[in-house]
């Protein structure tokens, strides 16, 4: 697609600043001591790896890794491992921190991280991924661990490549509790271990994130519209569901394009699409259209499901729907929000909204811990529970300071944090 088709990524603010700005917000609405905002200004740990890989022409390629540890307080560091060429180190600080709230939020026994590698995984085979994983989870060595620090995919991985850095820690670290390990990734093919539903847990989160905002505005989904940004796992699902309710897909894009038709797209036929071809784009029966008509396109609901600082000025200021749902982590950069708010845009925040998909990791980590497999109804009961209590416990708090569902959802988080650190101390 042509450049001006992808947001400058000079003028995207840096992730990790815009993450400072929304934990000093929260701070203040939470009444958090300055020692704990202090302690959740920075990661506690930072670790950045090179590393080659064999190629299969038979030559050697050096690659960059990170995994950031920011916070364990409530439990062992949690958090995806991207593959995308524009990873860096305080993207995935940011990427990290967003971790902490979102399972401090749920009350999940989790603390946050986040991992990644830049490079650009579509130019490689198959079994260079594999090489570059393994290699990557060897280099990572004791940095994770079932009890200490828990991958899971995150933009460009998915179930295969954490069922080889399951294999590959498992086998690095020892014979006799190998399969007290599964637990080591989350988000696992099924028969690696994986989770009944964990695959559309994130976007199914989503859905329970509009049906219950859509019942206490008393509006309608069956005839809504919405438009996706980025089809992949997390797009792609939550497009899918949220159809289940008789709203329909009228614009979406990923990396190469954007694609509309005002009488609807099939979530699920395009899900095929994608995957043949490997973008929306060509899809039989929509026209394409540029980056700002998608984010002008009139429609009910927006699902940002692709990368962080998605939506700047002009995109808040373009945009026509009446609900944003954070499907992806940080889409939204701070100068953008008060037009939105301005607008009478609501936003249901990232921590909130796609939490779904570490709320059934947790699930597959417990039942990984007592060998158990829970079937797809108990899954998914336990996830819908879970998520229409914190979306009330966001609202409530909301309605009680007075303040944004972003900052209501980091200081209820914070709140837990601040709380943990009061009775614990700071050591020594
Ligand atoms: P994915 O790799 O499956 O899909 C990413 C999608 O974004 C693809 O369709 C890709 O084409 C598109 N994309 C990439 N660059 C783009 C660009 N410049 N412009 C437009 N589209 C672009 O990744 P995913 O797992 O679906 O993750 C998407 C987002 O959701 C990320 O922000 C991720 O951190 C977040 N998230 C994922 C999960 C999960 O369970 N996978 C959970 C919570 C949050």
């Amino acid at each position: 697609m042509a450049d001006s088709e992808q947001r400058n990524e000079k003028d995207k603010p840096n992730p990790y600043d815009v993450a400072l700005v929304q934990l000093d917000k929260a701070a203040r609405v939470a009444g958090i001591s300055p020692a704990v905002r202090e302690i959740l200004s920075q990661p506690k740990n930072e670790l950045i790896v090179n590393f080659p890989v064999r190629m299969d022409n038979g030559e050697y390629k050096m690659f960059k890794g990170y995994r950031v540890q920011h916070s364990n307080i409530l439990g062992p560091y949690k958090g995806g491992i991207r593959y995308h060429e524009q990873v860096s180190l305080d993207e995935v600080k940011a990427l990290a921190s967003w971790m902490t709230y979102k399972c401090a939020l749920h009350d999940i026994p989790f603390g946050g991280g986040k991992g990644g590698i830049k490079f650009m995984p579509r130019q490689h085979s198959q079994a260079e991924l594999e090489r570059i994983t393994r290699r990557f989870t060897h280099a990572l060595g004791a940095n994770i661990g079932p009890e200490y620090d828990i991958p899971a995919p995150d933009v460009g991985t998915n179930g295969q490549i954490m069922v080889w850095m399951m294999d590959t820690y498992m086998n690095v670290v020892g014979f006799t509790d190998k399969n007290a390990n599964r637990r080591v990734v989350t988000g696992k093919t099924l028969v690696s271990g994986g989770s009944l539903g964990r695959e559309s847990a994130t976007g199914q989160g989503i859905v329970h994130c509009i049906a219950e905002w859509a019942r206490d505005r008393r509006f309608d989904l069956n005839g809504a519209t919405y438009t996706v940004q980025g089809y992949g796992n997390v797009g792609s699902n939550a497009a899918k569901i949220l159809a289940r309710t008789g709203a329909s897909l009228v614009a979406v894009g990923d990396w190469k394009g954007y694609i509309a038709n005002a009488d609807g797209i099939n979530p699920f036929k395009l899900a095929d699409h994608v995957h043949k071809t490997g973008s929306v784009v060509g899809y039989p029966g929509t026209r394409s259209i540029t980056r700002p008509e998608f984010f002008a396109a009139t429609a009910d609901i927006f699902i940002p499901a692709a990368l962080e600082m998605e939506i700047g000025v002009e995109e808040a200021k373009a945009l026509n729907v009446k609900l944003i749902v954070e499907g992806a982590n940080g889409p939204t950069e701070t100068a953008a929000e008060p037009i939105l708010y301005d607008k009478g845009i609501a936003l249901i925040p990232d921590i909130l909204a796609n939490s779904g998909g570490v709320v059934v990791s947790y699930y597959e980590w417990l039942q990984n811990k007592r060998s158990e497999r829970w079937d797809l109804e108990e899954v998914e009961e336990r996830l819908a529970k879970r998520m229409k209590r914190t979306y009330l416990n966001v609202s409530e708090y909301a309605a009680t300071k007075k303040c944004d569902w972003r900052v209501a959802a980091m200081a209820i988080a914070i709140e837990r944090i601040g709380r943990a650190y009061a009775e614990r101390g700071i050591f020594p």
